[in-house]
């Protein structure tokens, strides 16, 4: 089964990382006959301590002619400098420093092998750590322990290796490391990273004992596949028996209740981190920028980013795609800049963020200008990038550019990408395009039930009935529906739900009571119902028929007779918000005075006064 271990060729090592010669005025000053002066067992002590010493202040220039001197004086014959010097090139991001290190190892131990295969997990390349993991088995005939069969997990979890991992696992449990707490953690971390819930409750249930690692692991595996219930209730679980839970716990936990919008539940976790001094945790602070962000609450997102002062990438990622979602356009390049001259380097996430923040805006020219950046700092550009610069030039009516972009692509454009191509044919009333794009996309074989909704709009826009009807039929035919319409509120420790025309809720009468008495109100301040949105059917949005009883407006109507005057109304939507709702909702709030804010699918909106902050921008 090890042979499965080399999944592509492996990296050479780029030449700039090789150590580069000492510069003479800061060389340690270590006596060139040191040996002679002081017995072995000292040296070999200071040596240790400085190793450690500018591993943990990250001095790679001393650290360097430290290596030097330990060349000199013999003691690159004890193993365990050579790990300590190992650690120290793995630490300053010099994997293959370190590599170079391993191969000048006279003797190696568990030891040396444990740290090369961490080094090389830690520097982010999983399949070189898997090759000297295999290479460690097959040619020393040494055994993995505790601390290497972690370390093989991790790296099968990075790649996304569900076999690789199982074969690891077959081998822990062969050798008897299946019971040991840290080898079973490992392990069940690595099925929830890969998607298999299964195998990992299975290895929880099993465990004879449990660690922090393997709650968190088996919580954050839930999480990943949305079963929210079951990682609160194992995070509850963690908590009675007295486990002490960690940063990466809360962060899992507190992205459960972003993701399910429990706001009350998030905040009563972010307490509880301050309570436990995890709130200056970066992992924490990025879950919860993202709570607050995905309940709406802006500010409190801003608050949590001021107050950790260590903020590492994932922060930073987290504040931008906070900021775009909300419309802080020019508070998402603002911080971009901060964040690079802070040394931090963006990767393709915070490239997304940007270029979504310029399609949000229609920056076509900024927008161009953080696609090409990408180049600079050697980032690949994903089909979500093409997607994102797809989109802003279609919206801004540059369909020709787009389809040049999507020609010259270097990978196969995906539905996101012509999806975005055709919203922008459909907004600039460009059928033809549409229509010939559409048939590019059927040739490609079965798409999702949204593109296909896009793929027959624009066979009717161009009045080709007769394949918009077969586009129909087809998704009719494999069983795919569109997805339902939902919008939901919380109230207490409770969500409620609706969908378009319920009469389900306990409160039903008052709701549309209420929001007859709207309606009223509203034509009275201008509002007329913009019924083309009865007529003509659009992408991804609610079903149109009763449109003044739209998921949206229930919830909002309930909101208005359960919640305490002034206090703001957040609603959670599965699909886009219409434009005829959109209208409404700005009624609403001039007429009420309320703050209501809105995430849809896609953005939030929040309406204030009769405004929205999107500028009628989605
Ligand atoms: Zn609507
Ligand atoms: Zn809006």
């Amino acid at each position: 089964m090890l042979h499965l271990l080399v999944e592509e060729p492996l990296p050479l090592p780029p030449p700039q990382q090789h150590p580069s010669p000492p510069r003479p005025n800061i060389i340690p000053k270590y006596p060139q006959n040191a040996l002679n002066q002081q017995s072995f067992e000292s040296s070999y002590r200071i040596v240790c301590n400085h190793l450690l010493d500018f591993t943990r202040s990250k001095s790679l220039l001393r650290g360097q002619s430290l290596h030097a001197y330990i060349l000199k004086s013999g003691l690159h014959l004890v193993p365990l400098i050579c790990h300590h010097l190992i650690t120290f090139y793995s630490k300053l991001e010099l994997p293959y420093c370190a590599e170079h290190v391993f191969h000048e190892t006279e003797f190696k131990s568990s030891t040396t092998w444990s740290a090369i295969i961490s080094s090389f997990t830690q520097n982010e390349l999983p399949l070189r750590a898997l090759e000297y993991f295999k290479s460690m088995l097959r040619n020393n005939g040494m055994f993995p322990d505790d601390h290497i069969f972690p370390l093989a997990t991790k790296a099968c979890a990075m790649i996304n290796g569900y076999s690789l991992g199982q074969s690891v696992h077959c081998l822990a449990s062969k050798i008897g490391y299946d019971v040991n707490v840290f080898v079973g953690s490992s392990v069940l971390d690595m099925y929830a990273k890969c998607g298999n819930l299964r195998d990992a409750r299975k290895v929880f249930d099993e465990m004879p004992d449990r660690n922090v690692v393997s709650w968190s692991g088996m919580i954050y595996g839930y999480a990943q596949m949305g079963d929210d219930e079951e990682a609160l209730r194992l995070f509850k679980g963690a908590l009675d028996e007295g486990m002490d839970v960690n940063d990466f716990t809360f962060s899992s936990v507190i992205r459960v209740c972003g993701n399910s919008t429990l706001f009350e539940l998030g905040q009563q976790m972010h307490s509880l981190c301050l309570k436990m001094n995890y709130d200056k945790a970066s992992f924490v602070g990025s879950a919860l920028i993202s709570m607050y962000s995905k309940s709406g609450m802006i500010d409190g997102a801003y608050r949590v980013f001021e107050e950790v002062s260590d903020k590492n990438l994932g922060m930073w990622n987290s504040m931008l795609i906070a900021c775009a979602q909300h419309a802080h356009t020019k508070m998402v390049f603002d911080l971009f800049e901060k964040m690079v001259s802070r040394g931090t380097k963006p990767n393709f996430i915070t490239f997304l963020c940007l270029l979504y923040a310029c399609s949000h805006t229609g920056l076509v020219e900024k927008g161009k200008h953080y696609f090409e950046m990408m180049e600079d700092y050697r980032i690949e550009r994903g089909s979500q990038h093409y997607a994102s610069m797809v989109d802003l030039l279609g919206r801004a009516g540059k369909l020709d550019e787009a389809m040049k972009l999507i020609n010259g692509m270097p990978l196969n454009p995906t539905e996101s990408v012509w999806g975005a191509l055709l919203t922008g044919c459909r907004i600039h009333g460009n059928t033809n395009l549409a229509s010939a794009v559409a048939d590019r996309v059927f040739e490609l074989g079965p798409v999702s039930p949204g593109l296909h909704v896009l793929l027959s709009n624009a066979y009717a826009a161009s009045g080709r009935f007769q394949e918009a009807a077969r586009a129909r039929k087809m998704l009719k035919d494999r069983g795919q529906k569109k997805e339902t319409g939902l919008s939901w509120v919380e109230e207490g420790n409770k969500i409620h739900t609706f969908a378009s025309g319920d009469r389900r809720h306990e409160l039903s009468e008052e709701i549309h009571r209420k929001i007859e008495e709207l309606g009223e109100e509203m034509e009275r301040a201008g509002y007329v119902a913009d019924t083309a949105h009865v007529l003509k059917e659009v992408g991804a949005e609610e079903k149109s028929e009763m449109i003044r009883y739209h998921s949206e407006r229930l919830a909002i109507a309930f909101a208005l007779i359960t919640f305490p005057p002034k206090r703001p109304i957040r609603i959670m939507k599965n699909l886009r918000v219409c434009g005829d709702c959109h209208v409404a909702i700005k009624f609403i709030s001039k007429c009420t005075g309320r703050i209501i804010i809105v995430r849809d699918n896609n953005r939030f909106h929040r309406f204030e006064n009769g405004e929205c902050s999107c500028g009628d921008y989605w």
